[in-house]
């Protein structure tokens, strides 16, 4: 008998989750039920994907980068690829901002809400967690994200999961100077780095085997630990905002890819279907990394020259849709609280959402740490800051699984009109999983 997709058998597994979740949540002990034996399994399989994700990413940068035999063309795709992140992250912030001051979410939240909301979540360990973290990273210098993106020891950076650009950047320099040698020198480190390239996209396949499975876990955790139902339903209206702007800038990405690559948007998204539903489970664009690579490079047959460098390098700077959320909750709070915001504000939202989003972990909830700059930089009061993260705090966490979904996709769609510019957008050539799962 034919096997179900894969895409099926993990939206089966999320619904699946949800449902049992739910379940939990009417059983006395449930909670501690799921979280002693069902989240361990979702926590290790997001572990084992964040643990090959640097392997992943060195081998196949240094491979698409010695692949390319000259160094002028690695500019090329570099200046591409920074060029189209920044304008799809301007188009997000935008979309966002005209829906938010069109339908002036924050504008019909009652005082009451507000105050049930602060109570609750004002001095809540999450909120204060994500105040002392935004304060960290303000004390640097604007300039201080280009120190921290050299490291001074490559084991360090390597063991280091958060300092992805980090390794982008040692791995670009090998890779360089791999060309720069000449072929026939740098052919042992390269044969290397092929081989340890075809193994650990084998261990993607063999960790996908369990996604299923996985993402019940993470679901069923996500439900047990989500807030009091009313106050979802308070914030239902920001939250549409939210998803419906996110919905769109995927619209977006349709229409960017069946217009400049030519290739059916429906397909596309139907390839990606597996790395948005992950992105959704696990919220973590670093962690969907592998996945997304390996859907992009043999699922849509973006070359390894394009795709190696663009994709990492994307998951860590380009989050279209944290900042679309990032420019929506700033104006909504503004709006709750009665702070007033004039043009020149909300371009300054625009600007720093735009760092803010570049600057944000790849990890879940790193949006909003981020969010409390751009709330500083239009000039919110300090002391308030609590109060503003309050009003979000409770549906930060499904926002968090829809705009991954987004920043995962824009990565992909613009990696495709990258390798579509450069002459590098090819067939898929699909090699394990979906249909075969016997080989593995
Ligand atoms: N969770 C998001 C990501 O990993 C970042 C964020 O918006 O919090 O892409």
């Amino acid at each position: 008998m034919r096997k179900l997709e894969l895409h099926w058998q993990i939206l089966i597994g999320m619904l699946l989750g949800i449902v049992f979740g739910f379940v939990m949540t009417k059983v006395p002990t449930g909670k501690d039920i799921v979280s002693d034996w069902i989240q361990p399994l979702g926590a290790i399989f997001v572990k084992l994907l964040k643990l090959i994700a640097i392997p992943l990413i060195i081998a196949s940068l240094v491979k698409g980068i010695s692949d390319l035999k000259d160094i002028s063309k690695f500019r090329n795709i570099g200046l591409r690829t920074i060029g189209i992140y920044i304008l799809t992250t301007v188009v997000a912030i935008t979309i966002g901002l005209v829906l938010v001051n069109m339908l002036n979410p924050g504008s019909g939240i009652s005082e009451e809400t507000v105050a049930k909301l602060t109570e609750t979540y004002a001095n809540d360990a999450g909120v204060t967690s994500k105040l002392e973290e935004a304060s960290r990273q303000k004390d640097s210098g604007p300039l201080q994200f280009l120190v921290d993106m050299v490291p001074d020891n490559a084991i360090n950076a390597l063991g280091n999961n958060s300092a992805m650009l980090q390794v982008i950047f040692f791995t670009i320099f090998l890779g360089i100077s791999m060309l720069l040698i000449g072929e026939e020198k740098a052919r042992p480190l390269k044969d290397f780095f092929d081989s340890l390239n075809d193994v650990v996209l084998k261990m993607v396949d063999l960790i996908m085997l369990t996604a299923p499975y996985a993402v019940f876990s993470l679901l069923a955790a996500v439900v047990v630990s989500s807030s009091d139902p009313d106050l979802l339903l308070a914030l239902l209206k920001y939250a549409g905002v939210v998803v419906g702007g996110l919905f769109l800038m995927i619209v977006f990405y349709a229409i960017l890819v069946g217009t400049i690559t030519k290739k059916n948007p429906f397909w596309f998204l139907q390839q990606m279907s597996p790395a948005q539903l992950l992105a959704f489970s696990t919220s973590s664009s670093a962690a969907t990394l592998p996945v997304t690579m390996e859907r992009v490079e043999e699922h849509i047959g973006v070359d390894k020259e394009v795709s190696s460098f663009v994709l990492p390098v994307g998951a860590t700077i380009n989050m279209d849709g944290t900042s679309l959320y990032q420019g929506v909750a700033a104006v909504f709070i503004a709006q709750a609280l009665g702070f007033e915001l004039t043009l020149a504000n909300q371009l300054t939202i625009v600007l720093t959402a735009l760092l803010a989003s570049i600057g944000s972990a790849a990890v879940p909830g790193a949006g909003m740490v981020m969010l409390v700059i751009v709330l500083e930089a239009i000039g919110f009061p300090s002391d308030k800051l609590a109060i503003g993260l309050a009003l979000i705090f409770a549906v930060d966490r499904p926002l968090d699984m829809c705009r991954t979904v987004v920043n995962v996709t824009g990565d992909a769609t613009v990696s495709m009109l990258v390798a579509k510019s450069v002459g590098k957008l090819g067939e898929p050539d699909v090699k394990e999983w979906d249909d075969n799962y016997e080989d593995v």
